[in-house]
């Protein structure tokens, strides 16, 4: 097709020492799409992220984003460029405020008064975070935590977003708020990868996903499709 993807995995490899955690994957997301990367744990889904933001090295294939190779570029020109990460286990600064935290997703930016308005419109999804903004970060919940995860990763102002797993450890309720905001910065143009185990709610909030098993991607379609893939369904969504 005419589309050029927004990000685009070739014959991806990587290694930690002799073991390959991902076995050669293509993947890509086309510019306004939301897909999904599942799998059991330990089928190599941290490490495609880790390896498009360059936190670990290719063994072997390419990426490419926003039609150019990314392999070695420091995360200061990713973060420039749109590619933005909201970690596994969210990488927040207990001792700074939630005020400090956002702050942090503006380092690669000069508009101030911008900043500020967007900052202001995290408080407003975020009403919680609003009331605590001067609170240390290591003492909210862990679904607070995600939300100022979120929070700085929009005031980063994402092209592409990668999510690591957004729904760990939180409760249903939290997960659904979460997920609400997703499909809120969604709406709004940004393109998403998300990683989750809990392969219902990623398709459910997906255009497209994928399937990674051992390192290889073993099926990938349409999401609503996949939510009716009998194999799909045994395997990853519990049913018989
Ligand atoms: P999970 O949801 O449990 O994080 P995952 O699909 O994200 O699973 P990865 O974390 O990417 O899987 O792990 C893929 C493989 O690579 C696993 O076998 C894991 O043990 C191994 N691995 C991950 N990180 C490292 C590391 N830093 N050093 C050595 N091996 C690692």
């Amino acid at each position: 097709s005419h589309i050029q993807p927004l990000i685009s995995l070739q014959r991806l490899e990587v290694a930690y020492g002799g073991i390959r955690a991902v076995r050669g994957i293509d993947l890509h997301v086309n510019a306004g799409e939301r897909v999904c990367l599942i799998g059991a744990n330990g089928a190599g889904k941290s490490t495609t992220l880790r390896a498009i933001t360059g936190l670990v090295p290719l063994v072997g294939g390419a990426v490419e984003y926003d039609s150019r190779s990314i392999a070695g570029s420091p995360p200061f020109d990713l973060v420039r460029r749109g590619l933005i990460m909201v970690p596994e286990g969210r990488g927040i600064f207990g001792q700074l405020t939630i005020e400090e935290n956002l702050a942090m997703g503006a380092y690669t930016r000069r508009d101030a008064s911008q900043i500020r308005q967007d900052t202001e419109r995290v408080f407003t999804l975020f009403p919680r975070l609003a009331e605590r903004r001067k609170q240390a970060a290591g003492t909210l919940s862990g679904g607070e935590q995600q939300m100022v995860a979120m929070g700085r990763a929009m005031i980063a102002r994402p092209k592409l977003l990668l999510l690591d797993e957004p729904s760990m450890g939180l409760a249903p309720l939290m997960v659904e708020k979460v997920f609400e905001v997703v499909r809120t910065i969604a709406s709004e143009g940004v393109t998403i990868l998300l990683i989750e185990q809990n392969a219902r709610l990623a398709l459910e909030n997906s255009d497209r996903g994928y399937v990674m098993e051992s390192g290889e991607i073993i099926l990938d379609g349409d999401a609503r499709d996949m939510l009716n893939n009998p194999k799909v369904r045994a395997a990853y969504l519990g049913e018989v």
